[in-house]
C-alpha cells in the first residue's frame, strides 16, 4: 500500500482478497502496510486490486515463503513488548536460565539481567531433553516463577513450548513463545503457534537449510501471526570441539531474504561457556539482531546445560563488549547506506 493509504483503503483490499476466496495478511511496516495473499493455487490476476485507492503496487512473489520474504514486505519487522525491542537499532540481549529450577535460582539471575539494563529474560519451564530421565522442567510452576520475574523486574519473558498443551499454558504466562530446534519442523505445533497472539521465537532446525527454516516461519505466519523472531542455534556437522556448529553465515543470508529479525544462541550452539562470548561477539559483528544466552548463579549444580552457562561476571563483561561492537556495526552500516544511496 502507499504510505498514505488509510485504514479503510487497507480494509477494502483485505475484503477484495477475501471475496475471491483467498486469505489476506495485512502487515504494517515502519513506512507502509504490505498485504499478503495466500491460498491461491495458481497466478492471481492483479486487476481487482491494481486500481483500488491506496494500492501502490501488486507484486507477484515467486518464492515459496511468501509472507516471510522481502518481496512482499521490505521494512524490517520489529518486535516490541513494552520498552523491550528486537529488530531495531540496538541488539537485544535475551539472557536467563536454561531451565527454571527454583525461585531463588531464577530471581538471582533475573536481578543480574535487569542490572545490566537488558530487557528480556529467558527460562525454560518445559525442557525438550534428549534423555527421558533428565530434568524435564517445572511446567506451570516454572511459568509462575517467570511471571513473577516480569512483575518484579519488568523483563519480557521468553519461554519454550514443547507441545500444544504447553503452548496453551505458555501463551497465558509468557510474552514470547519459543519453538525449539527439535520442533522446528513440527508442522502442527507451528500452525498452533501461528494462532497464538504472542510473538514466536523460532529456532532453526539443527539440520535445516535456510529455505526450510524460512518455511517453518512461513507456517507460523500463514496462520496470521506475523511476529516471528528467527534464531540460529548451530547445525550438526562432524566436529566434536563444539556441541553444534554455529552457522553465522545464515544471519546475513536470512536478513537479505526476509524482513524478520534474526538472533543467535551462542549457548546451545557451542555447549561450552569458554566459547560463548567469542561467538556472541562474532554474531553481533555479522549483524545479528540480538542473542539468546544462558547464565546461572551456580552452574556446577545446574539441572540442565550447566557447562554452557556463563557466570554472572562473564555475562557482565560480555554485555559491555557486545554493546561496543554494536556501535561499530551501526556506524559502519550507516556509512555503507550513505555510500549505497550516493551510488
Ligand atoms: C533452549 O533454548 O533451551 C533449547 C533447548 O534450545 P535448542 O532448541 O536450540 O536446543
Ligand atoms: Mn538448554
Amino acid at each position: 500500500m502507499k504510505s498514505d493509504a488509510t485504514e479503510s483503503d487497507i480494509r477494502r483490499v483485505v475484503e477484495t482478497i477475501e471475496s475471491l476466496g483467498f486469505k489476506a495478511h495485512p502487515m504494517p511496516g515502519a513506512n507502509r502496510t504490505a498485504i499478503g495473499l495466500t491460498g491461491n493455487q495458481g497466478p492471481v490476476p492483479t486487476d481487482p486490486f491494481a486500481d483500488l485507492p491506496g494500492v501502490a503496487e501488486c507484486v507477484r512473489v515467486t518464492k515459496p515463503y511468501k509472507l516471510v520474504g522481502r518481496d512482499l514486505k521490505h521494512d524490517k519487522t520489529i518486535i516490541k513488548i513494552g520498552d523491550a525491542e528486537l529488530g531495531g537499532e540496538e541488539p537485544a540481549i535475551i539472557a536467563g536460565v536454561c531451565a527454571v529450577e527454583s525461585y531463588e535460582q531464577t530471581m538471582l539471575t533475573a536481578e543480574v539481567v535487569a542490572e545490566m539494563g537488558c530487557k528480556w529474560f529467558r527460562g525454560g519451564a518445559f525442557k525438550p531433553r534428549t534423555s527421558p530421565y533428565a530434568f524435564q522442567g517445572l511446567a506451570e510452576e516454572g511459568l509462575k516463577i517467570l511471571a513473577d520475574v516480569r512483575e518484579r523486574f519488568g523483563l519480557a519473558i521468553v519461554t519454550e513450548a514443547v507441545d500444544e498443551p504447553a503452548l496453551d499454558l505458555c501463551e497465558r504466562y509468557a510474552d514470547v513463545i519459543q519453538i525449539g530446534t527439535r520442533n522446528s519442523q513440527n508442522f502442527s505445533l507451528l500452525k498452533r503457534a501461528g494462532q497464538a497472539r504472542k510473538p514466536i521465537l523460532l529456532k532453526r532446525g539443527m539440520s535445516s537449510t535456510l529455505e526450510e527454516f524460512l518455511l517453518a516461519a512461513e507456517y507460523v505466519m500463514s496462520e496470521g501471526n506475523y511476529q516471528v523472531i528467527l534464531c540460529e542455534r548451530g547445525v550438526r556437522t562432524f566436529g566434536s570441539h563444539s556441541r553444534f556448529t554455529p552457522d553465522l553465515s545464515v544471519i546475513p543470508a536470512a536478513q537479505r531474504l526476509s524482513h524478520l529479525p534474526i538472533i543467535f544462541d551462542p549457548s546451545h550452539s557451542t555447549g561450552n561457556r569458554e566459547t560463548v562470548i567469542p561467538m556472541a561477539r562474532a554474531a553481533i559483528a555479522v549483524g545479528a539482531d540480538g542473542i539468546l544466552v544462558d547464565i546461572h548463579p551456580y552452574p556446577e549444580r545446574a539441572l540442565c546445560d550447566g557447562p554452557q552457562a556463563l557466570l554472572f561476571d562473564m555475562f557482565r563483561e560480555m554485555v559491555g563488549q557486545l554493546r561496543a561492537i554494536a556501535e561499530i556495526v551501526k556506524t559502519h552500516s550507516a556509512v555503507h547506506n550513505v555510500a549505497a544511496q550516493g551510488a
